[in-house]
């Protein structure tokens, strides 16, 4: 059981962490450094022997592992990452970088994504040095940088270059999960993340023939990208259940007693009220244009127009996302991934699951536990590349009205004492039996 010293340091943690900016605007000028030190100096405290590594400089990661009793059993990848989405002071109630605590409550950016994790993870990691815990698997643990980006710096850099340090490791336990979902009618459901939707950010240019505007052209480009952008704008995507989503909606249909009628997923979706909203968009594929970009004068058509897609796969989806934007662009628009992030999936009859599901109900008795797939993803996503299974579970026991999911990179982000203290909790006693 975590000790009183854990139940400080986690709060503690997660307020120095607010407090050391680590704000990733995707143009490389983020420095995780500074939080990378911290979060080092924290692990040698516990007599660990944490590396940093670096791709580029000031992007640090930190890696350390705490070898298990079993050295047959496959390895456990704790991560964390420390960087955070830009805040813009003026909008927010308390300074986003103060780590301010008001009203037993800790106000910053990063509260929920996720220096709350990081700094579970370490007041977890010490309290077992001071007791001398040790797990049964192996554990290691990564904090690392550039997961708000590309994760060039971070995750991926780390996959690529460093595989060594993550060599045993079969599943991962990372953000996203466990985080208390009040239903408005008393319910108090816990979402573990068991799958992420793949990402597909396109690029659709339509060539044609230039030309002056007051002509005919029947090869217009910008008339050729609108009507493809349209079509995919409009598209219906089919229904396709993954294993994740189809248990999330047996579950859920349990908890509802309601008859889990898979045969018609829309209408059992309306009958779970606002608990559809953990798995309203993974049950398609989707594609959303969100950029348009050409011609340069009101009369003169130009010889090329693009767009951009906000695309999204559910796992096994990438084929039918291809085939089908082949067809909805048409022969006079191309497209290409101008970005590509891999779909996952894990197993929800998994002994790992049965453990973290265990750590929840055993700490919050009245919740219920339901498995979900993230809609978009996460550092999982490049540890995937190692064989690394990657699961959603950052459990947090959140009071009705915190809706988690609007603080993520959301303003006035921020987490109660409580719910960290149920997080260490939770953490610890889910480590100790994974
Ligand atoms: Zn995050």
């Amino acid at each position: 059981m975590a000790d009183g010293q854990a139940l400080d340091e986690v709060v503690t943690f997660t307020s120095d962490l607010i407090r050391i900016d680590t704000t990733n605007r995707g143009g490389g000028d983020c420095q995780e450094r500074p939080a990378a030190e911290y979060a080092a100096e924290q692990l040698a405290g516990a007599g660990l022997e944490p590396v940093l590594l670096e791709r580029t400089k000031g992007r640090t990661n930190v890696v350390a592992r705490i070898e298990g009793t079993d050295p047959s059993a496959d390895a456990l990848l704790l991560h964390g990452h420390l960087d955070v989405v830009p805040a813009e002071a003026r909008d927010w109630s308390v300074h986003p970088f103060s780590g301010e605590i008001r009203d037993g409550v800790v106000w910053g950016r990063g509260a929920v994504d996720m220096k709350n994790m990081d700094a579970m993870i370490l007041a977890v990691l010490r309290s077992w040095a001071r007791e001398g815990v040790r797990p049964r698997r192996d554990v290691v643990v990564a904090f690392t940088a550039d997961e708000e980006a590309s994760a060039e710096d971070g995750s991926g850099f780390l996959a690529d270059r460093h595989p060594g340090l993550f060599e045993g490791c079969t599943e991962g336990v990372s953000e996203s999960g466990a985080f208390t979902f009040h239903d408005g009618a008393g319910r108090q459901i816990y979402p573990i993340a068991a799958g992420e939707r793949g990402t597909g950010w396109l690029k659709l240019t339509a060539r044609g023939r230039a030309g002056h505007g007051s002509k005919v052209n029947k090869e217009n480009a910008v008339t050729r990208l609108a009507a493809a952008v349209t079509r995919i704008g409009e598209h219906e995507w089919p229904l396709r259940l993954t294993p994740t989503v189809r248990a999330a909606l047996t579950e859920l249909a349990a908890l509802y007693g309601i008859e889990p009628d898979l045969t018609d997923v829309d209408a059992l979706l309306e009958k779970l009220g606002p608990a559809a909203k953990l798995v309203e968009a993974t049950v398609r594929n989707s594609a959303n244009p969100t950029m348009l970009d050409a011609g340069y004068k009101l009369n003169v058509i130009p010889g090329e127009a693009v767009a951009y897609v906000d695309g999204r796969y559910l796992p096994g989806g990438e084929d039918e996302f291809r085939t089908t934007l082949d067809l909805l662009t048409g022969p006079d628009v191309e497209w290409e991934f101008h970005h590509r992030e891999v779909a996952l999936q894990a197993p929800v009859d998994s002994p790992t699951y049965a453990a973290m599901r265990a750590a929840v109900e055993e700490f919050a008795p009245e919740g219920h536990v339901v498995p979900y797939c993230m809609s978009g993803g996460t550092d999982a996503k490049q540890f995937s590349r190692l064989g690394i299974t990657g699961y959603g579970f950052a459990p947090l026991k959140l009071p009705e009205g915190f809706d988690y999911q609007a603080l993520f990179h959301g303003v006035d982000e921020r987490v109660p004492v409580e719910a960290l203290h149920f997080g260490v909790r939770v953490l610890d006693r889910f480590l100790r039996s994974a």
